[in-house]
């Protein structure tokens, strides 16, 4: 495990507001709320109930809970920081985080924005060793001119901060939303540059799945329902399927860490990257994310490092911060022989 913490790791597939473990919540908590205010302590109460092993829908419950304490400008500029600081702290050297732009009384979604960008540069001079991106998420479950608004903010953001904004997301609860009324604010998206990261075959349903491959993105989120023609298809168009082991088996879309499709992706020898997904929802790191899988599919160091390769090379990165991660690992490599 010593190994797997100090590689230089990628990550990239981790929701913003559900990266914050349990002592990051109360961190949050207490700079939100102050130290043994009623609400704080409130809060640590509601945390005992905060199961950790529910089924997809439940988790969804959870994003809510975690979305009252990063509803105002500070709780939101805290948890970027925050989410920065514990992946920094499991020596991920390059994080693409993803996030749904909200609004409410507080802020709009282009202030929502605002703030985690700042917050990103910020926390990029405290915590120096971490390169961060920012993918903007499209909640499906939410109406197509929210997906308008969001792709369009992206794009503005992508010209003034495009060093951080790079892509766009969907994402949300699965068996909600029609993936086709998204398409044409999808495609304006990458017309003008930004990547795309889709969640796709998260739960069985061929024909959505068939819409979204034929549409095309450059990374696939979870993958779990994908055919064999499929992960064909995968493999000859070059996309990486996001491997989300705890967050796959918690939530209950597979049954269990030996039938994770992983071991189909490694043995068609298609694309794939090993992410968290939402750290702190399912109480994971990067660093354990591997372990699991040196642990159920025996995975040894060159298999670890190469699938950090893999990682680097399908970041929505410039070619000289790839060559930069790179360098990073060779280093690493001399250090651990
Ligand atoms: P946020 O976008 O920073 O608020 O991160 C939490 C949100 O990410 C959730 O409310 C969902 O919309 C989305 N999300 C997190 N995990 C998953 C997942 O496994 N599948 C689909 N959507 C997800």
């Amino acid at each position: 495990l010593d190994f797997l913490k100090e590689l230089p790791k990628v990550e990239l597939h981790a929701h913003l507001n559900g990266s914050l473990s349990i002592s990051t919540l109360r961190d949050l908590g207490e700079k939100v709320y102050g130290e043994n205010t009623e609400e704080f302590l409130e809060l640590c109460a509601r945390f005992i109930k905060f199961d950790r092993n529910s089924k997809l829908e439940e988790c969804f419950e959870k994003f809510a809970f975690v979305h009252e304490l990063t509803s105002t400008e500070k709780g939101l500029r805290y948890a970027t920081e925050f989410a920065i600081r514990d992946f920094a702290q499991d020596n991920v050297q390059y994080v693409e985080l993803r996030t749904t732009p909200k609004a409410n009384s507080h802020y709009t979604r282009r202030e929502y924005l605002h703030y985690v960008v700042e917050s990103i540069r910020s926390a990029q001079t405290k915590y120096p060793k971490i390169m961060v991106k920012l993918l903007a998420s499209i909640n499906r479950a939410e109406p197509v001119a929210v997906a308008e608004e969001t792709v369009s903010l992206a794009l503005e953001f992508a010209k003034t901060d495009g060093d951080i904004v790079v892509g766009i997301d969907l994402s949300g609860n699965p068996a909600r939303g029609k993936f086709s009324d998204f398409i044409p604010a999808l495609r304006s998206a990458r017309e003008q540059g930004l990547k795309l990261a889709i969640h796709c075959a998260e739960i069985e349903n061929p024909s959505e799945i068939k819409e979204m491959l034929a549409f095309g993105m450059s990374r696939c989120g979870h993958g779990t329902y994908l055919s064999k023609d499929d992960l064909t298809h995968m493999k000859r168009h070059n996309i990486p399927v996001e491997c989300c082991l705890t967050s796959n088996v918690k939530s209950g879309t597979v049954s269990s860490y030996e039938e994770h499709h992983l071991k189909q992706l490694m043995e068609a020898e298609a694309p794939k990257v090993l992410c968290t997904d939402d750290s702190g929802v399912f109480d994971t790191t990067l660093s354990m994310e591997f372990h699991l899988a040196t642990q159920t599919f025996g995975l040894n160091r060159s298999q670890c490092i190469e699938l950090t390769k893999e990682a680097v090379h399908h970041s929505f990165a410039s070619s000289e911060e790839k060559q930069k991660m790179l360098i990073k690992l060779e280093e690493f490599l001399k250090r651990n022989p």
